[in-house]
């Protein structure tokens, strides 16, 4: 058992908040079977429920009152989800009966579980790391196939593992570093620095394509950044309703962003993507306007594809030329709107369309599935997608730099080994090594109840 532990019994709502059902009610810790016990009456009587099987009965409160009819499951130590104890009970879904039940169990000896509390007592006994942890709460936040998939890998330890063999190779040059400032007169058997330097660049190399993948990360988490640009009227908003239109299931809200700003989550052909739609971009605009186009610009400079929406069905102006000025360098598709009219412009790798009547859409998620999703974004591989984690390996890379610089230029190996040492014990903070109790607390109370 690790610092922090605290063993008594919790107890909350494992399954959604909303109408449902079944709920799932969730308890665990060394009390839950004698809870379970107090309260559960199965049918027909037993005196003690065998592990990891399923029972029917009666939840009873102290005055002997039914509080709901449910099937319950002990899993006992070792093998549950938290390696504690664990009891999952299977009640009527409604507010009301849930808060019954939960009552029931705290008036009987459980507390209510704090957000991720569950998954945090996996991590302190041992059964999941830390960046797994992580995992199951990006798991359950998951809004799109290639984010599952991405995350689904570091449940299963692939980032871990990686983070793991980096921290090895650390402590096999610590090792032999130490060896020589002990033993000098055994040179020849410690580790030649050169050795070190060499091995290192390899591990540099390794972290950096990791670090690199933060990238992708958060394009798999949030969906690539996108912004529809073009002068007035030239059919922004309508292409923005037709790809909206199209997935409509899965369009979901921004934390942060309401739907007034116009960006809207969306999945192109397994791409997710973060649609903005601008203002008209206009030379000679009122200030009000002014302040809206020079946002459009702002928006498609940090964006990761811009489509450049022109009116094809007349001829092109100067306005559409500066647009394309401005977007000098992007990565961009041509969007030529309105060819359900005759068309008065002919642009090379424009995509031709029809917002109003979805002609030619189909070419145009083609083109961006062929941008992202063969390119740029795949679930297969390590990624990272956790902003602490980035932050780690900026540490990390910063630490092991300076410490092959310092034996470039032979600098007393004590001094080495110190930077060695913080990137060592940095890669142990991203598998959970060593952190403190507040950063596992902001860790776990991003989690949801239950979990
Ligand atoms: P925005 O100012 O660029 O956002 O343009 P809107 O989407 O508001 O469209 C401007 C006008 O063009 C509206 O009257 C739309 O109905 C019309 N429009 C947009 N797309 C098409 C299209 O594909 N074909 C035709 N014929 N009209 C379109």
């Amino acid at each position: 058992m690790k610092s922090g532990m605290k063993n008594d019994t919790i107890a909350a709502l494992a399954s959604g908040s909303g109408v449902g059902a079944v709920a799932v009610v969730r308890m665990s810790g060394a009390c839950a079977e004698l809870i379970l016990g107090r309260v559960f009456e199965p049918f027909p009587h037993l005196l003690s429920l065998e592990s990891h099987r399923l029972y029917y009965g009666i939840l009873k409160d102290e005055a002997g009152q039914t509080v709901d009819e449910v099937m319950c499951v002990l899993m006992r130590a070792p093998r549950s989800y938290t390696r504690e104890d664990v009891v999952e009970i299977f009640c009527h879904g409604g507010a009301a009966t849930v808060a019954l039940v939960l009552d029931t169990l705290y008036k009987n000896g459980a507390r209510p579980a704090e957000p991720g509390e569950f998954t945090k007592r996996a991590f302190l006994n041992g059964r999941i790391d830390l960046a797994q942890a992580e995992a199951v709460m990006e798991l359950i936040n998951a809004k799109t196939d290639l984010a599952r998939r991405a995350v689904l890998r570091k449940l299963s330890g692939g980032l871990s593992r990686k983070v793991a063999g980096a921290r090895d190779r650390i402590l096999g040059w610590l090792a032999h570093i130490e060896l020589s400032i002990d033993y000098p007169e055994h040179e020849e058997e410690a580790m030649n620095l050169a050795m070190v330097l060499e091995e290192g660049a390899g591990l540099v190399q390794e972290l950096e394509a990791l670090r690199a993948t933060a990238r992708h990360g958060q394009r798999i988490k949030y969906g690539v950044p996108t912004v529809i640009v073009g002068r007035p009227n030239v059919g922004k908003s309508s292409l923005m309703n037709a790809i909206l239109q199209e997935d409509r299931a899965i369009v979901t809200d921004i934390p942060g962003t309401t739907r007034d700003t116009l960006t809207e989550a969306v999945t192109v052909k397994g791409v997710p993507i973060l649609l903005t739609d601008t203002a008209g971009i206009r030379e000679g605009a009122d200030q009000v306007e002014q302040i809206g186009v020079s946002r459009s610009v702002e928006q498609a400079q940090i964006a990761e594809l811009v489509l450049h929406v022109i009116d094809g069905s007349s001829p092109l102006t100067d306005e559409d030329m500066k647009v394309e000025d401005l977007l000098e360098g992007q990565r961009k598709i041509v969007v030529l709107n309105k060819c359900d009219l005759p068309v008065k412009v002919e642009l090379e790798n424009a995509v031709k369309i029809s917002a109003k009547t979805g002609e030619g859409l189909e070419e145009l998620y083609r083109m961006v599935e062929g941008l992202f999703l063969e390119g740029d974004i795949s679930a297969d591989g390590d990624i990272i997608t956790q902003a602490r984690h980035v932050y780690l390996l900026d540490e990390i890379l910063g630490h092991l730099q300076k410490a092959f610089e310092d034996i470039a230029s032979a600098v007393p190996e004590d001094i080495i080994s110190i930077n060695l040492k913080s990137a060592y014990v940095l890669l142990g903070e991203m598998i959970g090594e060593a952190v403190g109790d507040d950063v596992l607390d902001r860790i776990f109370l991003e989690f949801c109840v239950g979990k």
